[in-house]
């Protein structure tokens, strides 16, 4: 019988969690510039948490779903993409999350701007882990400062961090990077008791983010295939 790529997925982030004795990561499907048909797909199979890296695509999206599909389980929104504070307020609007708060501009907006009737927007600190020049993502020194600004925030959950480490073609390569978040992590923990969320590792790393302590991981390409390389998917802004 065949099976689908999400039955493979699970099997695969529970056999590395296994391995690594840890519970298995919670699964991020990333749904950016696939139609709102292949989300629906996936809901039917139980899935529920979705990431988009565009505020405008997931607006559609999300639109387009509710339209087709009444009577759909509520799902969970994700956003993975670089946020500029001006889209801030369509932000809060759409997502349960944003994974990419990497400056105090954006804490101050998205706190500003969330609708208390829907409670605390979850958010994570994006870390530039690799230090490159051109990535978003604060300093690792900076996560204390932001950490402190989420936390002052009512209506802003501070749940963890999420890193993009620079991809590689042996994807081992990229352990030291994952390993150095995992520290960042635990540390933050120490002083907020309610981090609970790494999200790192994507379809050819999950399993090396797993064993270096991944709670969360984003897979696009290994449930939905490869995307349209000429689309607007291969960048990460929103
Ligand atoms: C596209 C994207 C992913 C998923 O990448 P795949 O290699 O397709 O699994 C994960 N995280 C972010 C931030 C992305 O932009």
């Amino acid at each position: 019988m065949k099976t689908h790529p999400l039955d493979d997925i699970s099997r695969l982030l529970d056999n590395a969690a296994s391995a690594a004795g840890r519970p298995p990561p919670r699964l991020l499907a990333v749904s950016k510039t696939q139609p709102a048909g292949a989300v629906a797909g996936l809901v039917v199979l139980g899935q529920r948490a979705f990431g988009e890296n565009y505020v405008q695509e997931a607006a559609a999206k999300i639109a387009e779903l509710e339209q087709a599909e009444p009577g759909m389980p509520s799902l969970e929104w994700h956003l993975i993409g670089h946020l500029q504070s001006n889209k801030a307020r369509e932000a809060t609007a759409l997502f349960d999350w944003v994974q990419t708060v990497d400056r105090a501009k954006l804490v101050a907006a998205l706190a500003r701007h969330r609708d208390p009737e829907r409670g605390p927007l979850n958010v994570l600190v994006q870390v530039n882990i690799d230090d490159e020049a051109s990535k978003h993502g604060c300093r690792p020194d900076e996560v204390e400062g932001l950490a402190a600004a989420i936390a002052g925030e009512p209506l802003l959950r501070l749940r963890g961090l999420m890193v993009i480490p620079t991809p590689h073609d042996d994807p081992e390569l990229g352990r030291p990077a994952f390993r150095r978040s995992r520290a960042l992590f635990d540390a933050l923990r120490e002083r907020y008791p309610q981090v609970d969320t790494l999200s790192m590792g994507m379809s050819s790393d999950a399993a090396i983010a797993i064993a270096e302590g991944a709670t969360m991981v984003r897979i696009g390409t290994a449930l939905f295939g490869a995307r349209n390389l000429s689309s607007k998917g291969t960048s990460s802004g929103a």
